[in-house]
């Protein structure tokens, strides 16, 4: 069953995270080979997420809406920002119920050996949305990874001159169970034990 058609859904179905080659041809097999109109409902509901959501012009937040419903929330706080990686982090965060201010998505960890710089975390706009809100305080909810620590130090480095106070979250314990509660559990922690860069 050797087609070009079916390599290129395989292909495709690699990009994807989380999904190797085996998996991958099993999942191309189930998809031509099974319920034609789950596969094809599948291939709609894809285009219709990936047609509906943009990133917001002014946090970057992944959002249906433009401005962002985070950003055209006006009970939000202003005067502060939590700088995260990715939207699914603003959710995380959001889920905790600790934090209403305003949140900033990067888009990428520092990275200068691969090449990702202060344009590639967007940061020239970062400093941008810190002036438009007016922002005091700038929290930032990263990995604690080496590309987390680098552009935690870049983003102290930077902005603690403009008079921002920085706070970065306490890292939390992990415990067992379900991964979304101790992801909020442990979120909210280090939320509440965050402390000054
Ligand atoms: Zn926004």
């Amino acid at each position: 069953m050797a087609s070009e058609k079916l390599e290129k859904l395989e292909f495709d179905l690699r990009k994807l995270p989380g999904v190797g080659k085996k998996t991958a041809q099993r999942l191309a097999f189930f998809l031509v080979n099974g319920d034609k109109e789950n596969a094809l409902s599948l291939a709609k509901s894809i285009e219709d997420a990936v047609y509906s959501f943009k990133k917001c012009s002014k946090c970057n937040y992944l959002s249906e809406s433009e401005p962002c419903e985070y950003c055209t929330d006006l009970s939000r706080d202003n005067s502060s920002i939590c700088i995260v990686e990715s939207s699914q982090d603003v959710i995380l965060v959001e889920k905790t119920n600790m934090f209403h201010g305003r949140y900033f998505v990067l888009g990428n960890l520092l990275s200068p050996l691969d090449g990702v710089g202060p344009e590639e975390i967007n940061f020239p706009q970062l400093l941008a949305f810190i002036k438009e809100l007016g922002s005091k305080e700038l929290i930032l909810a990263l990995d604690p990874s080496t590309e987390g620590e680098t552009t935690i130090n870049f983003i102290a480095d930077e902005c603690k001159p403009l008079g921002l106070k920085i706070t970065r979250l306490s890292i939390g314990l992990p415990f067992g169970g379900n991964l979304e509660y101790t992801n909020s559990i442990t979120i909210a922690n280090a939320f509440d034990r965050r402390f000054e860069v």
